[in-house]
């Protein structure tokens, strides 16, 4: 079966993938002479690095979502589906979706990565990933419904249980989660369970190697731990999490800790499309690329961002997986297909680091910028001022920017709902 899209005299080009590598492509072929096909499993653009605040009600899924149609509104020679891609027929200029197959000129793989359980059967079913949205809302969802459940809990171990959280990996994303949920524990949360002694809860944070933050500067790191053991985190470093059965972690070295709330920030893979040569897949799932992302062996077949490997003599082990690199990526690359198409050389890419960043709290962020690091208050402003300005549509901004000055004022967001679609009987 062939999907519904028109067929024109225009080279298709089709994205797979509208994260921060295929939306960026997109927008920057959105006025070109080519046919653009986005093609996503979801119908919005997520952004991911404010996930942990959504898991935290500090933001609303919606705020940090945004719509491709509304993207693409006015560009006639975008066609954005909302499917799955399965498999490419690279042979057959071909791809196989959850709509049906689809033709290409050029296909580029803007796939992303997904979380990594290292093959932990007991981690996948019980630990709560946080790699999209949905996702992100279950945490929060998970974490007030242990709080009801507390209230009702007569056996002190269980009610424990149940307000313990344990964070698994201390990169930026559970840094911001432990260090957020650390202020709920002194700010929001007595206001709103006064009958629970929060002397009780434990905000966890578990990493396996020597630092919190490894991939920034040692004074971002230390700094970012004092801050976390400021808040009341108690930070494991080097801590080995063998196991979880949804309500005891057990450790290598220290003591077992008890809890229902496992939130599994340790790792990611490569999403994975059948039908490339296994050559071509590499530590991660990653997918092995030239300097011009195109997949080692294809001529017509790129892969940008996460789930991109390209070396080069700066990043021998691949670039970092982080937003800046697909978006570098998803430039060049739509200059690159231009040039192709007109029978030009393309141009290699080469990632120009913008630094990196991570909130604790409030007042509290570390900043590694290429020529300066610093940290504090001022470092804050910077982090929110940068998050803000990358989030998609001003609506979203607004929004973003009026709930972080009320959460700053008031200290209490009233976001904390459960919301669940009924399940059917
Ligand atoms: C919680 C969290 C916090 C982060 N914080 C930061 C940060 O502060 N700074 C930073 O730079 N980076 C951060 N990152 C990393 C950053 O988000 C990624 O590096 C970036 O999203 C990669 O962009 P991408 O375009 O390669 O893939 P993604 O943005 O992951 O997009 C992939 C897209 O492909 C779609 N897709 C996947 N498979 C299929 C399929 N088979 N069919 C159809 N569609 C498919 C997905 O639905 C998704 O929309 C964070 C990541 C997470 C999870």
């Amino acid at each position: 079966m062939q999907a519904n899209i028109n067929k024109t005299n225009q080279k298709r080009v089709i994205i797979i993938g509208g994260g921060f590598g295929g939306l960026k492509l997109a927008r920057e072929l959105s006025s070109s002479n080519f046919q653009v096909v986005l093609i996503d499993k979801n119908n919005y653009h997520q952004f991911q690095p404010l996930f942990y605040q959504v898991a935290t009600a500090g933001l609303e899924p919606s705020a940090i979502s945004f719509p491709f149609r509304k993207v693409f509104q006015k560009a006639s020679n975008v066609h954005v589906r909302v499917a799955e891609v399965s498999r490419i027929d690279a042979a057959a200029n071909c791809i196989q979706t959850s709509i049906g197959e689809i033709e290409y000129d050029y296909l580029i793989l803007a796939i992303g990565a997904d979380t990594n359980f290292f093959g932990n059967q007991n981690m996948m079913k019980y630990a709560m990933p946080m790699k999209s949205v949905s996702e992100a809302l279950s945490i929060r969802n998970t974490i007030l419904e242990n709080y009801e459940k507390a209230l009702v809990a007569s056996d002190e171990q269980e009610k424990q249980a149940l307000m313990n959280i344990v964070i698994v990996g201390g990169g930026p994303t559970g840094v911001e989660v432990a260090g957020t949920l650390a202020e709920m524990k002194k700010t929001v949360l007595p206001k709103d369970y006064p009958e629970l002694d929060f002397s009780l809860m434990q905000v966890h944070l578990l990493e396996g190697s020597g630092r919190v933050l490894a991939s920034m500067s040692e004074i971002a790191s230390e700094k970012a731990k004092q801050y976390l053991i400021d808040l009341g985190v108690d930070v494991s470093l080097n801590a080995r999490v063998i196991d979880y059965d949804g309500n005891t972690v057990t450790l290598t070295d220290s003591p077992a800790i008890h809890t229902r709330t496992l939130v599994w920030a340790a790792g990611v893979i490569g999403n994975k499309i059948e039908g490339l040569s296994p050559e071509v897949i590499s530590r991660g799932n990653r997918i092995l690329v030239d300097k011009t992302n195109k997949i080692n062996g294809y001529s017509n077949i790129f892969a940008i961002g996460d789930i991109a490997l390209m070396k080069d003599e700066t990043y021998p082990n691949g670039h970092p997986q982080v937003a800046q690199v697909a978006i570098q990526q998803g430039e060049l690359l739509a200059k690159n297909l231009k040039a192709l198409s007109a029978g030009k050389v393309m141009k290699e890419f080469k990632y120009k680091d913008l630094g990196s960043m991570a909130t604790v709290g409030r007042n509290k962020a570390v900043v590694d910028l290429p020529k300066i690091k610093f940290q504090g208050f001022f470092a804050w402003m910077v982090w929110m001022f940068i998050h803000l300005m990358s989030i998609v549509g001003i609506k979203n901004r607004l929004l973003i920017f009026i709930n972080w000055a009320w959460n700053y004022i008031t200290y209490d967001q009233s976001l904390r709902l459960i919301i669940k679609p009924k399940t059917k009987q």
